[in-house]
């Protein structure tokens, strides 16, 4: 614990003095990322550095292999959505992201048919179709994690405030997977086939104006 707490210490005075002005204007203004992350719980992916973000820019949405449930209101306490729900209904973010990454430990536990768990084993019942979909694949996990990130995408547009915005062109949606040994970053495209984030990638795109 003290490793962390003089880790604050050292936040508050170089990180927050550096950016006090920032964090008084988002306090007043209130935040308006430009984007909404979800990404896994896994501590070694953490959206805020890969993306060299700062206060205020990213609405980061973390569960374990950064699964999106289908839309499924009902009585259950229903976490991702109902920050989904903040980010697309109150924010308007103009981004949503999903991000997978290498050596993910709860699509391990996907592909092994986790059953001794409390809640880890239903919740991964999200991605339940994909173990079957890469059973044959020659890198089962490489191929669940990309996979898994596809699903996620199909279960955003169930949602019907994701289609709405979708539809009217007033929302983006991404998939990437980051690869925890290289440092690279691939964009997963609906086929499911990645291109790594480069200058030249970064050129072709159509730029948003961000
Ligand atoms: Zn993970």
């Amino acid at each position: 614990m003290h490793v962390l707490l003089n880790g604050f210490l050292r936040f508050r005075a170089t990180a927050f003095q550096g950016q006090a002005a920032r964090y008084r204007k988002l306090a007043f203004t209130g935040q308006n990322p430009r984007a909404a992350v979800i990404a896994c719980c896994d501590s070694r992916v953490d959206p805020q550095a890969i993306f060299s973000a700062g206060p205020g820019d990213l609405f980061v949405i973390r569960n374990v292999a950064n699964l999106v449930p289908p839309y499924h209101p009902n009585a259950d306490y229903h976490g991702t959505s109902a920050a989904l729900e903040f980010a697309v209904r109150r924010l308007r973010v103009p981004n949503l992201i999903v991000m997978g990454h290498t050596g993910c430990g709860g699509i391990r536990a996907l592909l092994d048919g986790d059953t001794d768990s409390d809640f880890l084993g239903n919740w991964m019942r999200i991605a339940e179709d994909v173990r079957e979909r890469v059973a044959q694949e020659p890198d089962p996990a490489a191929a669940a994690e990309r996979e898994a990130a596809r699903q996620s995408l199909r279960n955003l547009a169930t949602f019907p405030w994701v289609r709405e915005r979708l539809d009217a062109g007033d929302l983006r949606l991404f998939a990437c997977l980051f690869d925890i040994t290289a440092g690279d970053l691939h964009l997963l495209d609906v086929q499911g086939r990645l291109r790594t984030v480069s200058p030249e990638l970064i050129r072709s795109l159509v730029p948003d104006g961000e």
